[in-house]
């Protein structure tokens, strides 16, 4: 059999695209292929390294997708969404976010994850600069990347709770800068901007004519006086220069329904639709569906699993701050927090290789997410396992 690779009259691979397959796969999939092969073997690991809620999706979204599928919506529906469902998500935006959002400005993608990579296509040319803060989530530079712009990072410091500064944005700007990336509540830090944080960022922002994507996936996850506040609401002018992005993964454990919205700017919502209608056309159906009846139904299912989220929250973050040569931010928003390491004298790589093989702990090398300072752990896991998993953390950390 030949293949492009070994065909006699073509003995040089075909090259890929060179800017794509520069792309990394990432290090957290790497510690969660060991951690899987340790369980298989029968060992007891306690994995605090994914991001997603460890619940079932409430009973009443399930059922509203059986019967959206028993009731025909098997098939295409409008590229950027079903009417009713980005209907609710207009009335969604009013009501929580102070937001308006006409249907048409409202895109339904196979989850926040294609809104973001979709906005930044339609806003980018080649060459254009994307601001992140860093820490960052994984995926954001990987996107700047596969829509041929340049990602710059600008550090973030625990003393300011892991957000960018005013003064840092604005000396992160260049005649090329296009957007920056507004992740709050975030991910991996776990911190909340105020509403003056926002408003003193779209102050630099419009200032020198720069977009801003609010990532606000986590919104429904803030913890005690921490309030989620939407930047586009600040003034006509923020909401003219910003592309709000939600989703469904982690207000209602959706993660696997590839669900997630955007509302944006006439213009800019346009060219996202005509992207993704090439590329994924709609949302699947029934997920829609389900959506629809999670944005309808009762909000309880939201509030109970933010209320246990946030009894892991102070747990971990109490017993964190109790192991010696560590510490931590206090979160307030989203389901992480992030571990100082700085004393151990090991990159984060290294701690969290040997917390697996030696204490059976998977938690996510900060260098992932930018910064080799620190760990993430994400307390989306059950009560029991973030005990005994804290244990041996604290063992671990006692040998090192
Ligand atoms: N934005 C952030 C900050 C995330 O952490 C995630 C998922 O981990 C997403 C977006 C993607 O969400 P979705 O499942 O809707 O694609």
């Amino acid at each position: 059999m030949s293949s492009p690779d070994n065909h006699p009259m073509n003995p040089s691979p075909i090259e890929l695209n060179h800017r794509l397959t520069q792309l990394s796969s990432s290090l957290i999939l790497v510690i969660a292929s060991k951690a899987r092969a340790l369980r298989e073997a029968g060992v007891d690991v306690c994995g605090f390294g994914i991001g997603e809620p460890d619940f079932d999706t409430p009973q009443h979204i399930q059922e509203a997708a059986y019967a959206a599928m028993q009731a025909g919506y098997t098939k295409y529906t409008a590229s950027s969404g079903i009417p009713a469902l980005r209907e609710a998500i207009s009335e969604k935006f009013r009501k929580d976010n102070q937001l308006e959002y006409k249907p048409g400005q409202i895109i339904v993608s196979t989850g926040a994850k294609q809104c973001c990579v979709t906005t930044m296509m339609a806003v980018c040319n080649e060459g254009d600069e994307v601001i992140i803060p860093s820490p960052y989530w994984v995926t954001y530079p990987e996107m700047v990347r596969i829509a041929n712009a340049v990602p710059v990072f600008v550090q973030t410091t625990q003393e300011n709770a892991w957000k960018i500064t005013p003064e840092q944005f604005e000396k992160a700007i260049t005649p090329r800068t296009k957007l920056i990336i507004i992740n709050t509540p975030g991910n991996p830090t776990g911190s909340v901007y105020t509403k003056e944080e926002l408003r003193a960022i779209y102050q630099v922002a419009a200032a020198h004519n720069v977009l801003i994507l609010s990532d606000e996936i986590y919104e429904k996850l803030v913890y005690e006086d921490a309030k989620h506040f939407s930047l586009a609401s600040l003034c006509p002018e923020a909401y003219d220069l910003t592309i709000t992005v939600n989703g469904f993964s982690k207000a209602y454990s959706m993660t696997g329904w590839r669900l997630g919205y955007m509302g944006a700017p006439e213009r800019i919502a346009k060219v996202v639709d005509s992207i993704q209608s090439h590329m994924t056309a709609n949302a699947c159906a029934f997920s829609q569906m389900g959506g629809l009846a999670a944005l309808q139904g009762d909000q309880q299912c939201v509030e109970d699993m933010r209320l246990e989220f946030d009894k892991r929250r102070k747990f971990m973050f109490e017993r964190i701050s109790a192991i010696k040569g560590t510490k931590a931010v206090k979160p307030f928003g989203a389901f992480y927090i992030l571990m100082d390491i700085q004393s151990y004298g090991l990159s984060s790589e290294e701690f969290s290789g040997r917390l697996l093989t030696e204490a059976n702990v998977v938690v996510a090398p900060g260098i992932a997410f930018g910064d080799d300072s620190v760990v993430r752990l994400s307390y989306a896991a059950g009560m029991p396992m973030i005990e005994k998993g804290l244990d041996r953390i604290e063992a671990f950390c006692a040998k090192l």
